[in-house]
């Protein structure tokens, strides 16, 4: 990607929004270690499920219902009661140690939260839990520069700041296990492709991955190590030809639209709150990838407060073509939950409801192009107690082919937590309260309404490198 994108772009940093909604962090950490590696046979399922034949027919058939579901349904889960198919979750607790320190907004509690309140809903009993490594070098120079990796080594085992590798900076202070953390990220990402990639499981999630602004040469926006990039350079590796990869987060996802830019193989595609107001600050329309790789960037910038009704609206109007265009064997998607409004680090105001139901329909669209073959992680999302953790765990209900009802209430024992540990009190349901609704793009566009003049300028640079029509679905 051209370097010089994201000059005259007024936010040069992430986390510049004034962050007082991070409460101090307690004793969650290592309770949610003891209750999910010690006391409960959760680790007895670290072994991945293998692919049960017997259920190929059955997956076909009920996929092939919901395909008849529009978008703009209420949402449901594909498949029948009884469905066993189970998916492969990367967790361990040392993911925890992936954590700025005291005040940042990446707080690893936004992580044992959502474990803790997956595993209060009983969730966790239906997914396989596995344990990553640590990535080593090789595997993690396959995208980032050897010089990187070193200085990360050095920042994290004798504190020596690289500002020039954006290491040390306001977004990415030092910590000790800085190398460790950020490489085990990665390993889990990279084992949770790979395993759908040879059909070990059929969906995968990674809530703790999903580093999309990490560059091959420096850290970025609380990006260490970039799981995703290197995961789609392990797919590319073991044969496959046409990866997809489709970013929610709030922030324009441009780490991984940077390393495949000019890769015809990877489609990458972005729906992010403008870079004018946000960080990174790239992700316009015009960016559409490389001389060598024309058409293989999709980037849909929505313009500050846009909320359920445009978000969808637009995720409806050009992720679905554009992924039917490309054709992809595998999907790979971020779900950065920070387009929420009570997020502190954005301005757009997408609910929880939206965001599940995004997610509903990127695993429908993985079951329609890719034989269901998809791998989900998490990403930014700093609202760590009323948003991160629903979120979330909708995700992994999603992945799991047992959606939870966003009429649940949140367990007592959960809220019960959040108020000792946290002094105040968590949600109640796992609802915004928000009934998703949009106009599908092709009942008509308002050229008066910002998001639409969004949606119209990203199908008009993209749509005709895909082949596509730009007014017509
Ligand atoms: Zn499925
Ligand atoms: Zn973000």
């Amino acid at each position: 990607m051209p370097s010089d994108l994201a000059r005259d772009r007024p936010v040069r940093r992430k986390g510049s929004v004034e962050i007082d909604a991070v409460p101090a962090r307690a004793g969650w950490s290592a309770d949610v270690h003891r209750t999910l590696w010690h006391d409960t046979p959760h680790e007895v399922a670290l072994v991945p499920a293998r692919r049960d034949e017997t259920h190929d027919e059955t997956l076909d058939e009920t996929h092939d219902e919901t395909r008849r579901v529009a978008f703009d349904s209420v949402p449901r889960g594909c498949l029948g009661e009884g469905m066993t198919q189970r998916a492969r979750v990367e967790w361990a607790p040392e993911m925890l140690r992936y954590d700025f320190g005291t005040g940042h907004p990446m707080a690893p509690d936004r992580l044992a939260l959502t474990i803790g309140l997956a595993d209060a809903l009983g969730l966790l009993e239906h997914v396989d839990l596995v344990r990553a490594g640590i990535a080593d070098d090789a595997l993690l120079t396959t995208v980032h520069e050897p010089a990187y990796v070193a200085a990360v080594r050095r920042a994290a085992d004798e504190g020596v700041r690289d500002e020039a590798r954006g290491l040390g900076t306001a977004d990415d202070p030092l910590f000790p296990s800085m190398h460790e953390a950020s490489a085990r990220v990665v390993q889990g990402t990279v084992d949770a492709a790979l395993a759908v990639w040879r059909g070990e499981c059929e969906h995968a999630v990674n809530i703790t991955g999903g580093m999309h602004h990490a560059m091959p040469g420096a850290a970025s926006g609380f990006c260490v190590y970039n799981d995703v990039a290197v995961a789609i350079h392990a797919l590319l590796a073991q044969g496959a030809e046409r990866v997809a990869y489709v970013d929610l987060d709030a922030h324009h996802g441009d780490g991984v639209q940077a390393v495949f830019w000019d890769d015809p193989r990877v489609l990458t595609v972005s729906v992010h709150e403008s870079g004018r107001a946000l960080f990174p600050g790239t992700g316009d329309p015009h960016e559409t990838g490389g001389s060598a790789a024309p058409g293989s960037a999709v980037n849909l910038p929505l313009p500050s407060g846009a909320g359920d009704v445009g978000w969808l609206r637009a995720v409806d109007a050009v992720v679905p073509a554009v992924l039917r265009a490309f054709e992809p064997q595998v999907l790979v998607t971020q779900h950065g939950c920070d387009a929420h409004g009570l997020d502190p680090l954005s301005n757009l105001r997408v609910s929880v409801d939206a965001q599940r139901l995004a997610a509903q329909r990127l695993h429908d669209l993985a079951h329609e192009l890719t034989g269901g073959r998809w791998l989900a992680t998490g990403g930014g999302g700093y609202a760590i107690i009323d948003v991160v953790p629903r979120a979330w765990t909708h995700l992994i209900a999603v992945a799991a082919h047992r959606p939870i009802d966003p009429a649940t209430p949140v367990p007592e024992a959960w809220r019960e937590r959040v108020a000792a540990e946290y002094g105040r009190e968590g949600p109640r349901l796992m609802t915004d309260g928000a009934t998703p609704t949009f106009r599908s793009w092709g009942s008509g566009f308002d050229p008066s309404d910002d998001v639409d003049r969004a949606i119209r300028a990203t199908r008009a640079m993209s749509f005709p490198l895909l082949g596509l029509d730009v007014d017509h679905d």
